[in-house]
């Protein structure tokens, strides 16, 4: 790094620092990127199975988690999801459809981290990995001063896209918070999201023995409800559904599961009352064997032909209602995203400057803007970079 002086420094590069540091070098902007991890983007490279989920068909502000709904509507609007896929078909980026929307890479992330690269290259920024920030400070007359592992850099614009705690092993780090707080910005607490939940006790020791299955349920946590699987782990309920409620999950409260959502559950059972049919077949039907053994275990319902109606009633209910009381979450080395952040009302949404402080930007999962499950943290990330490099 021989040049010390630039447009712009952008901290981060992830996804919505190389989408902020190519947007701004588009708009003739000499550009530094800087990040302290060996490469460059390592969530998108893992994300998705290794295929990155980097999008959605259908991306809404209600999608998102923050403190403030409206903050997110400007940068999505003007960067909506068409505009990314626009982007990536330009450089032959071979993708696939898949449930709900969400687009995938059809071979490996990595082509997309490639196409963020180029993209870069061809607006001029100039990338720096390995790079350990030490510090900034700023003043009227130098602007921003980095001090870094290799030497001091200084720009009239700072763009932190340093993202948030989910993933320490890939050098996720609260830098972005700690810079904040430096600059008067109000922080709102965090706490890990799209994460698997873990249970204690006889719950703990019974999903682990059905560790491996999967079941397509619906799960409720708070008001929000998620048709999607769940997974059975040797330590925790996992899966996309889980992942979902883990979002409107708080400590103490229930998550609660319909297990046969697709099911008209009292009738069912009226009408196997009727006909003599076995409780057991019936549910084996749709469910595996080895959760029926379980649920029958905890919820026996002796003898069908003789029960109440109101006995059949209360075990529709136990079936469609199944209250479960997580311990706790994964914790932020299994959470996919962050919940919380830097509070919205400090920056643009706009521009994402921050009100306090003229020329210090925040872009992506930095900020308290969590998107649900498909393709929406990443499309937050580069609506949130293209806007603010489209500002610098
Ligand atoms: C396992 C996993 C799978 C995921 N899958 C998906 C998916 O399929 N679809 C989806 O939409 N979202 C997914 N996400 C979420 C998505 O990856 C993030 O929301 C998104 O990457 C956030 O972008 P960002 O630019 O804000 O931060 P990041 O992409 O995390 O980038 C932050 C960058 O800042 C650097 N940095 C951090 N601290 C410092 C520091 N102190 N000094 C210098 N550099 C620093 C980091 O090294 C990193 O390169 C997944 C996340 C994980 C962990």
């Amino acid at each position: 790094m021989t040049e010390t002086s630039w447009d712009v420094v952008i901290i981060g590069a992830g996804a919505s620092g190389l989408m902020c540091a190519a947007t701004a070098g588009y708009q003739g902007k000499k550009v530094l990127l800087l990040d302290h991890a060996p490469k460059a983007a390592a969530k998108i490279r893992i994300s998705g199975g290794g295929k990155c989920n980097f999008t959605n068909l259908e991306v809404r502000p209600a999608n998102f988690i923050c403190s403030n709904p409206h903050f997110v509507k400007s940068a999505l609007s003007r960067y909506p999801s068409s505009a990314f896929i626009e982007l990536v078909e330009r450089h032959g980026l071979e993708y696939e459809q898949r449930e709900l929307g969400k687009l995938f890479c059809k071979a490996r992330a990595s082509d997309l981290i490639q196409i963020l690269r180029t993209e870069c290259d061809w607006a001029g920024v100039t990338v720096q990995v390995n790079t350990g920030i030490q510090g900034v400070t700023f003043n009227e007359s130098a602007g921003f001063t980095v001090l870094t592992d290799s030497g001091m850099v200084s720009s009239a614009k700072l763009v932190v896209a340093t993202g948030a705690l989910s993933f320490p092993k890939l050098k996720a780090t609260g830098f972005g918070y700690d810079l904040a707080k430096q600059f008067g910005l109000k922080v709102i607490k965090q706490s890990p999201g799209l994460v698997p939940l873990v249970f204690s006790g006889k719950w703990h020791e019974r999903f682990a023995e059905l560790s491996g299955l999967a079941m397509d349920v619906c799960v409720t946590a708070g008001e929000k409800s998620f048709k999607e699987a769940v997974l059975f782990t040797h330590t925790s309920l996992s899966g996309p559904g889980i992942l979902q409620a883990s979002n409107y999950w708080q400590i103490g409260e229930k998550i609660e599961v319909n297990l046969l959502p697709d099911v008209d559950v009292y009738q069912s059972l009226l009408d196997l009352k009727q006909s003599g049919g076995g409780l057991t077949k019936f549910l084996n039907q749709y469910w595996p064997k080895r959760f029926t053994q379980m649920w029958l275990e905890v919820h026996p319902l002796e003898d069908i032909a003789n029960a109440s109606n109101e006995a059949l009633k209360m075990h529709a209910e136990q079936i469609t209602h199944w209250a479960l009381y997580p311990e706790k979450t994964a914790g932020y080395d299994k959470a996919e995203v962050t919940l919380g952040g830097i509070d919205t009302d400090e920056v643009s949404s706009k521009t994402f400057e921050a009100k306090k402080q003229a020329g210090l930007y925040f872009i992506g999962e930095v900020l308290d803007v969590t998107g649900q499950l498909g393709g929406y943290n990443f499309q937050w990330a580069w609506a949130s970079g293209v806007a603010c490099g489209l500002a610098l």
